[in-house]
């Protein structure tokens, strides 16, 4: 039976090899046990994906997934998501982002997206409710991001098509290479600005006036007017610094709780980087930028802005305001305090298509290469690779994106990098399984190293774990309607596997369902609530975690298929303090993330030791004729 409220029930699959398109139905089951975005897609990647699949060869598939949220009523539920096989870590990737592409692509007519084989030359699919067409895109091809949803819109009558393309980084195969939308929003992460790259496929258009069934929409709008209510009259602290600042809002307070990594993560906090710097690199040294405050289509807390750099080194008259991640990346992991420059950096990355997590940390792994003696001038063009030199990390931005000189070596991300460099400079790249850690210190809170190890896409900080309410402030409705304390101790592990677990399943619900995650944690978002009223289905708190689980079994089953071992994710040795810091506040700490893993293994119920999916999990998830 068609998948009937809360979606459109299509799939699309395009064999770019052939150039042929074929319309699937999104059965009611696949919905009900996988719910959307990387969840229906593990699920159809799984089996149709060979093992043998080079990341960026034509065997692999790129998808794009909506989630039963989008379009259909509610608020702030605007992701999509990308994924296919990373040519980062040769496992499962995907990656989300917000903007306005998910609506156009549900409105296009299809709930997901999937492309396997590899064109004769650049190409664009085109969906104009409906009907999907592949358009050449050779005249594409070298086009920076903005400039190619430009030339989409206006070769196509100045419709008003929504486009996620690839820039000049992901065309290169830069395996940090992002999916781009609405002029700079990023699924940055996995690398897979790359995968489409390597498939000729330079855009995805769409447009339509298509919508979802909707089980009770009288029940939705009650529901959006309570939650919008609690908002205006009762917002949480998270949605007020999202909606006064944007995640810029929080280099100060992750600063001051050691939370940010600093100079490629051996930095000792105050330090290294002195509190007169602080106010330099987030929202204090950005505000006077910002020109326009913006929302995604559906969302009221508008965490993004426009800003506007006038003159300087680094003009720049329209650029998006960089996330807490990006400024973080470029700025202190790298001990760099120009924040024009980080501004520069980041319209950079969003231009040619680069995840700013992966660049700047692959960046700060050169810098401390070049510290060291593993690169010389003659390795890097002439070029001082110091700390804190800002237009040296502007250009190597550059290089990256056009594999010009070091720019070839960095773009292939740090781990892979830090091989080709040589074996001192293996330890010194931060990453998990390939994915370059994002901007959370597990020695700050473990759960963040616990989730960066064990998630079948490592090196998230969005797959939920313990490390909120290791710092005290789990969220409190979440936790409180799964049944969880908001506080745990932050150094004991006891009993960690099993809360992990729980935040993870719920996380992997929200994520595919849509939501964006700002919303659905700070928000009174009535989750269950909305999602019956939309999909018209029986769910509970425990019903839905469970689906989370059997979507992380998916993603774990992907991952084993292709040939997954626990030890192919782990934690760098400096960040489970080997050595440790030498000061501050994390001075001397140590922790044992394999034991993290293992909890978290054993809760999922998968073996400890090999991570393989118990037998008794997989009928208790409903995926015995699956797996
Ligand atoms: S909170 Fe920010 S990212 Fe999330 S939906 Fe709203 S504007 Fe978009």
């Amino acid at each position: 039976m068609k998948a009937r409220y809360g979606y459109i029930g299509k799939m699309l699959f395009v064999n770019l090899n052939d150039g042929t398109i074929q319309q699937e139905e999104l059965s009611e089951d696949l919905a009900r046990n996988f719910i959307g975005g990387y969840g229906i897609g593990a699920r159809i990647m799984y089996e149709r994906m060979k093992a043998t699949a080079d990341p960026l060869g034509p065997d692999n598939i790129f998808g794009l997934g909506t989630g039963p949220l989008t379009l259909a009523g509610t608020v702030s539920s605007c992701r999509f998501t990308a994924m296919g096989k990373s040519p980062l870590t040769g496992y499962w990737g995907d990656a989300n982002s917000g903007g306005n592409f998910a609506i156009a692509q549900r409105a296009s007519g299809y709930d997901m997206l999937f492309f396997e084989g590899k064109a004769e030359h650049p190409v664009y699919l085109m969906i104009t409710n409906g009907k999907a067409e592949l358009k050449d895109a050779r005249h594409l091809w070298g086009k920076n991001t903005v400039e190619t949803e430009v030339m989409i819109r206006e070769e196509n009558q100045g419709k008003d098509y929504r486009v996620v393309c690839i820039g000049p980084a992901g065309e290169n195969c830069a395996r940090i290479a992002a999916v781009i939308n609405d002029r700079g929003r990023a699924a940055a992460r996995s690398g897979l600005g790359a995968v489409m790259g390597s498939k000729n496929l330079k855009a995805v258009a769409c447009m339509g006036f298509q919508r979802p069934g909707i089980h009770d929409i009288e029940r939705v709008k009650s529901l959006v007017a309570d939650i919008t209510n609690d908002m205006v009259n009762d917002p949480s602290g998270m949605i007020m610094v999202l909606s006064n600042t944007g995640t810029p809002g929080a280099m100060g307070p992750h600063l001051a709780v050691h939370d940010v990594p600093i100079k490629n993560w051996s930095g000792n906090n105050v330090e290294d980087f002195p509190k007169e710097k602080w106010g330099r690199v987030g929202w204090d040294a950005l505000e006077k930028y910002v020109v326009e405050k913006y929302a995604c289509e559906d969302c009221k807390i508008a965490c993004g802005g426009w800003l506007q750099v006038s003159d300087g080194k680094y003009p720049i008259k329209k650029t998006h305001k960089p996330e807490y991640e990006s400024l973080a990346a470029f700025g202190p992991d790298c001990l760099n305090d120009n924040i024009e420059s980080l501004i520069y950096a980041n319209e950079l990355c969003n231009s040619y298509g680069l995840d700013t997590i992966g660049t700047g940390s692959t960046i700060a792994l050169a810098i401390e290469c070049y510290e060291n003696g593993l690169l010389t001038k003659s390795d890097t063009d002439g070029m001082e690779l110091t700390w804190g030199n800002s237009d040296v990390i502007v250009e190597l931005v550059h290089k990256i994106a056009k594999r010009e000189g070091i720019g070839d070596i960095l773009a292939e991300g740090g781990k892979i990098a830090a091989e080709k460099i040589g074996k001192d400079a293996e330890p010194l790249a931060m990453h998990v399984g390939g994915e370059l850690m994002p901007m959370h210190d597990p020695r700050q809170a473990p759960g963040w190293g616990a989730t960066y190890a064990s998630d079948p896409g490592p090196g998230k900080h969005t797959r939920g774990g313990t490390q909120f309410a290791e710092d005290g402030h789990g969220p409190e409705l979440i936790c409180k309607m799964l049944g969880i304390p908001t506080k745990l101790e932050k150094y004991n592990p006891e009993g960690k596997g099993k809360y992990h677990a729980i935040m993870a399943g719920w996380q992997h619900l929200t994520n595919t369902s849509g939501a964006c995650l700002f919303a659905a944690d700070g928000l009174n978002f009535r989750f269950i609530d909305v999602m019956k009223a939309i999909t018209g289905w029986d769910l509970t708190p425990e019903n839905l975690v469970q689906t989370g689980h059997r979507i992380a079994a998916m993603l774990h089953s992907f991952n084993l298929k292709h040939g997954f071992k626990p030890s192919d994710f782990t934690i760098p040795p400096r960040v489970c303090g080997n050595p440790p810091l030498t000061a501050g506040k994390l001075k001397d700490v140590q922790i044992d993330f394999e034991e993290l893993k293992r909890q978290y293994y054993e809760a999922m119920g998968y073996d400890m030791d090999t991570a393989r999916i118990k037998q008794e999990t997989i009928e208790a998830l409903g995926l015995q004729d699956i797996l």
